[in-house]
């Protein structure tokens, strides 16, 4: 299990980079599948992107801000660009911390 996840870790992130800012500004996240995905990664995927999404955004006096650089307020579309073209990289190794943390809980 170690050794499947680290193995593909770097191109899992980066395949859950767009559904964990989804999820962060509250955009509908269409089931997605990742076909090599073995069904028993599902959980720790799932865990792994709702502690990611929670650090991407925050809500300040109703507004939503961007939850790395506290830039904002940002309409949900405009938080999601910003985060998808400003902080692509800083969220693609918060996943994979995310997962490696989550894969190690077990
Ligand atoms: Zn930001």
């Amino acid at each position: 299990m170690v050794a499947l996840i680290s193995h593909n870790l770097d191109t899992l992130s980066e395949k859950l980079i767009d559904v964990a800012i989804r999820m962060a500004v509250g955009f509908k996240v269409r089931n997605f599948k990742l076909k090599t995905t073995p069904s028993s990664f599902e959980n720790i995927i799932g865990k792994a992107l709702e502690n990611t999404s929670r650090q991407l955004s925050k809500v300040v006096r109703g507004e939503l801000h961007c939850g790395l650089c506290g830039k904002g307020p940002f309409s949900r579309k405009g938080l999601y660009l910003h985060l998808l073209r400003i902080h692509r990289y800083e969220v693609k190794s918060l996943i994979a911390e995310e997962l490696q943390r989550a894969e190690n809980l077990g």
